[in-house]
Formats: C-alpha cells, structure tokens, sequence
C-alpha cells in the first residue's frame, strides 16, 4: 500500500510516496537519550525505487549523535597496514586519472584524516578534510592533517572559506549517514570545482545478501539510505551531476562497497529502478532464513526468554523476530541503554541491567554476534547458571 505521511521525503528523488517494506527499530532512543521515541522503517520510494530508511527523527538528532561520539578508529588499527592500504589504493585508482599534484582536494567526512594522511603520503599537498566531529578533527590535526570541524548537511554550507572550490571531492562513507542528502549534495555541488570530479562511495546494497555478517547487519541505524548503481544514477540524475564510473569492490576484506565518480553535467530523467528493492528484500529472506531454526525452536519450547546485548547494533532484532516466544526481559549493562522501551510480541518490555535478572530458570539468549564470547564470559562471571543461547547457526 502506498502511503503518503509527513515523515521523511525520498532522499533521491523527494517524492512523498512511499511504501513500508520492514521495521529497522522500534525505538531510536536506543542511539541517544536525545532521540525521540520514534520507530525508524526502510521505506521503498514509489517513483524511484531507492530504498530508504523512513524516521521522524531529524538531521539534528543524528548531528549530535555524530559529535558527541567516540573518535573514530583508525583503518590501520582494526584492518593492519596492509589491508588499509590496499583499500586506499583502489579509491587512488579510481581518482588518481582525474587529479595532479596541484589539485586541491576534500576529504569530507574524514573521520580521523586517516586518507587525507595517505594521500599527503602520495605526494598531494593540498589537502582539506572536514568532518562533523571535533573530537576526530583534534586527532586529524594531530597527525598533520589540515582539518576543521564542519556539517556537510549544513544549510547554506559547511565551509568557512567563501568561493573556495576543489577538484576532486571524496565523499566516502558519509552519505549514507546524512539524512538532509539535498542540502548535503547541493553543498558539495556548490563547491566542486567545473572541472571537478566527486567520489561517492557507499556499503554495497546489491551484495549485503552474499556477505557473512550478523543478521541486519547492514540495517544499522546509522545508515539511512541503501544504495545500488541505479541509486547512485538516480542521484545524479536529481543533481545534475554526470555519473562518469561505478565500481564494486570488497573493502578491507568485509563487505562489498560501491563507488560512483560524478563530474558537472546535464541532468537526465530520473526513472523507476528495481534493483534496489530485490537487494533489499533479499536481504531480508537471507536474515530471516538465518534467524529461523534458532528462533522457531525457542517458540516450540515455550521457554522464557531474557534477551542480552540491546544495542545500536542489535536492536533491529526486536522488529518482530522473537514475537512469538515468551520474552520476559531485555538485558543491556550500557546504563545509557537501560529504561528505553521496545514493544516484543505485543509487550512493552523496558531495557534492565544485569543484575537485575533473578530467574535461573530462563535462557539468556546473546544477541550480538561478534561480541558473543565476551558477554558469555561476563554473565558466567556475575555468577549466572541460566542457559545460554547465540545468533550464529549450530549452537
Ligand atoms: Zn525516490
């Protein structure tokens, strides 16, 4: 059924019309306690076909999410050398025919600088990088990096320098996290030099079925727009911009990404893919698959339920997945996390510390994946005997 509502407009094509394909969240305070109690949906664009994800939540909301967090980790840290540069080295690839030594160069949403760095290494000196958080532009200028704090969805732009245009903007991993994605992208139109060449690159859409990954994985919250190479063409269709490339690749050996390489140029009808919607949607049948002989079998046995671990990264696990079992409890030792709401079959069941669980008799079911192991041993450690049961198949 197509609907029309005053959340959020396709942030392709910015039509209204829309269908629900599935709840992410129910409650996005579980990203902050400055979130509004709001459900977060991936939501399919009934003139575009881009898959979105549709929230009352506002750019603001996220805006302080972004800097008020933890630095960014650096690539090298949690890949090794190597692999962050063999990484590194394909964007190169991908920009290196377009620019010169002389070409002035932003890097917006730099995290902690850490491309600007490799790039400087390569031998390019003018180098700007921007990101929204100040925490990771101190680290970026500790390293040598010419960096200022700076909202690329800001109205009117993100830049204190007037007129001040570049040649090749890298806009990595950063769009996908913008929920004002017109202002962003007619900020970085403004500024991208008439010759100027820009670098998109996002999570792959087409591949999140084939990767390895925790169920949802790539439903994080952050993300609020699911992108394929018809996304990317639609965009630049909305934007005037010319899609010169795309290409697909694995980054730091864990999932697929995808880049598109935009110039100036005409502006080209924007018409009604369906690729995105079948990725999606795949997507989904592959984590419900996974999630199956897990769940069906604590629905069969009745047994109540304490679910562990709700975070940013797991709690797309209560969009219906354990409705039909006998959850008693959701356990969380984040203290931030405690007293937020999330609606489990029917039930309003409030996010509870750990010691707080006084049932041996019910299963602890651990919901984050890579995590397991270390929340096994911490429950083992406060001294709990109760059942424990993973995510990951065979257990
Ligand atoms: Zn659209």
């Amino acid at each position: 059924m197509t609907i029309f509502d005053d959340s959020r407009c396709c942030p392709i094509c910015n039509s209204r019309a829309k269908t629900v394909l599935s709840e992410i969240c129910g409650n996005l305070k579980i990203m902050g306690s400055h979130f509004p109690d709001v459900p977060s949906n991936n939501a399919l664009c009934s003139d575009c076909g881009a898959v979105y994800v549709d929230t009352t939540a506002s750019q603001d909301d996220f805006d302080r999410y972004y800097q008020s967090m933890a630095k960014t980790i650096r690539y090298s840290d949690a890949f090794g050398e190597a692999v962050t540069n063999e990484y590194f080295d394909r964007i190169f690839s991908a920009v290196e025919p377009y620019i010169n030594s002389r070409s002035r160069i932003l890097d917006l949403g730099c995290g902690v600088g850490e491309f600007s760095e490799f790039m400087a290494g390569k031998g390019y000196k003018n180098i700007t990088a921007v990101d929204i958080s100040a925490t990771n532009i101190a680290a970026a200028r500790q390293a040598g990096v010419n960096a200022s704090v700076g909202n690329a969805a800001a109205t009117g732009g993100f830049l204190d320098m007037p007129g001040q245009k570049f040649d090749l903007i890298v806009f990595s991993h950063t769009v996908e996290h913008i929920m004002n994605m017109h202002q962003a992208m007619q900020n970085v139109k403004e500024i991208l030099s008439e010759n100027g060449v820009l670098f998109i690159e996002v999570p792959d859409a087409s591949e999140y079925a084939s990767v390895e990954m925790p169920p949802h994985f790539f439903f994080t919250y952050e993300h609020l727009i699911h992108f394929t190479t018809d996304t990317l063409q639609n965009l630049s269709n909305t934007f005037g911009l010319k899609l010169i490339q795309t290409k697909t690749y694995l980054k730091c050996d864990r999932y697929h990404v995808l880049y598109g390489m935009f110039c100036h140029g005409s502006r080209a009808p924007i018409y009604r893919e369906t690729r995105t919607e079948r990725a999606i949607r795949e997507y989904e049948a592959i984590c419900r698959e996974h999630l199956k002989p897990i769940i069906e079998k604590l629905e069969r046995d009745k047994e109540q339920l304490i679910l562990w671990g709700i975070g940013a990264s797991t709690a797309q696990l209560l969009n219906g997945n354990f409705d039909r079992c006998n959850v008693i409890k959701l356990i969380d030792s984040n203290p931030a996390r405690q007293g937020i709401a999330f609606r489990v079959g029917g039930k309003s069941l409030t996010i509870e510390a750990p010691d707080t669980i006084t049932d041996p008799g019910a299963t602890i079911v651990v919901l984050p994946v890579m995590y397991r192991d270390s929340i096994i041993r911490q429950i083992r450690s406060d001294g709990l005997t109760n059942r424990i049961v993973t995510l990951a198949s065979g257990n």
